[in-house]
């Protein structure tokens, strides 16, 4: 690989930074499925390999450009995006304090909530829409890591990285951003001042709905990465090398996919705003709301796929509409090339605090006019 810095980013990853196989001049790296790695007859190792758990060469590319993308020191992938988040807090130890969103993504939360409880770490919630409320929860010297979600699912709200990073440092913690929704394209959450990012890299990362994965970056490489790269060996759950060269295959489009995603979801919520069947079109693109200015900052190439819905009628009526979509999928996740739709309360369940008015839009690449014309008759049918 040679130093190819003064690109863009957009060409750096399509070329998965130039890569090109040393031995084949293969330019799509190959897939080792060795679970073991024999030695020298001096006991050496023979490359840099041991183990299929510890090490494996199908990571490493795509570990390089996904540093590469968030500007970071190193990466490592996970077999799950739950994998990834449970391998960072690993990190956090008894008698620590932990503060979070009290509206994140729900598997991340009751995560949070189980581990805290077990190992006596503290837990706050704050206000995810209400940095004053981050400042209040924090205890200097007590609190640890601080994790952030922008834009906030499902209202979209976007937080202030930069201003969430100086509340976390001045109280001694770090700042770790679930950056799954923004993605890289749009948003850089380390230039930002974050700390350590994390994707679930099922959703934008490899955009075709067909690999289930996670990513942690880092800004530097310090005792907690060191730590979190002995949980992943120690834990196991690490990302199968077929799946590792999916992601980076799905990855080399990301910008691609992302732009277009962004075009049309503007395009819909532009279009959707005023709806007589609508109460509300929630889409940080919108000047209308409430984290425009702050996504304007933040969100330098488009304001993503994602937008919500609110319709005018209950849980019944906002189901009778998704069920009346012919080109929307009627399905959870997000991030891929397919638009889906759901009823997110349905999803989350009784106790979600999501409004049961709210249909979930993942917009994807099909054409704009074709998903406004399936969105217009699913509305005027909501019989
Ligand atoms: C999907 C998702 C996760 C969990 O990732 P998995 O790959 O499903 O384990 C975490 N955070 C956000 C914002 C997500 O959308």
């Amino acid at each position: 690989m040679h130093d190819d810095s003064n690109v863009s980013p957009e060409s750096r990853l399509a070329q998965a930074c130039h890569y090109i196989d040393e031995v084949t001049g293969g330019i799509s790296p190959p897939i080792q499925l060795s679970t073991t790695y024999a030695r020298a007859p001096d006991y050496s190792y023979i490359g840099n390999y041991s183990y299929g758990r510890a090490d494996n060469p199908s990571w490493e590319v795509l570990e390089k450009v996904c540093a590469d993308l968030d500007g970071g020191a190193d990466a490592k992938c996970f077999a799950s995006g739950m994998a990834a988040v449970c391998a960072f807090f690993e990190t956090v130890n008894t008698g620590e304090h932990v503060v979070a969103p009290r509206i994140m993504y729900h598997g991340s939360q009751d995560w949070l909530r189980r581990i805290s409880a077990r190992r006596a770490i503290g837990l706050s919630l704050f206000d995810a829409c209400d940095l004053e409320d981050l400042a209040r929860q924090v205890r200097p010297g007590e609190t640890s890591v601080v994790w952030i979600e922008t834009p906030v699912n499902p209202t979209w709200d976007v937080i202030d990285i930069t201003r969430a990073a100086k509340i976390a440092h001045d109280a001694g913690a770090i700042l770790a951003v679930d950056a799954t929704v923004s993605s890289p394209v749009t948003t850089q959450a380390l230039a930002h001042g974050a700390d350590i990012v994390f994707h679930s890299a099922t959703k934008y990362l490899n955009g075709h709905s067909d690999v289930v994965a996670g990513m942690l970056v880092t800004a530097r490489e310090d005792d907690r990465w060191e730590e979190i790269k002995l949980v992943r060996t120690l834990t196991g759950g690490i990302l199968g090398p077929f799946e590792a060269w999916l992601l980076l295959r799905g990855m080399r489009t990301l910008f691609l996919r992302f732009e277009q995603a962004s075009r049309s979801a503007l395009q819909l919520a532009q279009h959707f705003e005023n709806h007589p069947r609508l109460r509300r079109v929630l889409y940080p693109g919108l000047e209308s709301h409430p984290g425009h200015d702050v996504a304007c900052r933040q969100m330098t190439r488009g304001f993503g796929g994602m937008l919500s819905l609110l319709v005018d009628g209950d849980a019944e009526v906002a189901k009778r509409i998704a069920g009346n979509t012919r080109l929307f999928v009627r399905a959870t996740s997000l991030g891929g090339v397919e638009s889906l739709i759901e009823h997110r309360a349905s999803v989350e369940g009784p106790h979600s605090a999501v409004p049961e008015n709210l249909l979930r839009l993942s917009v994807g690449i099909e054409n704009c006019q074709d998903l406004i014309e399936d969105l217009e008759q699913s509305l005027q049918n909501p019989e």
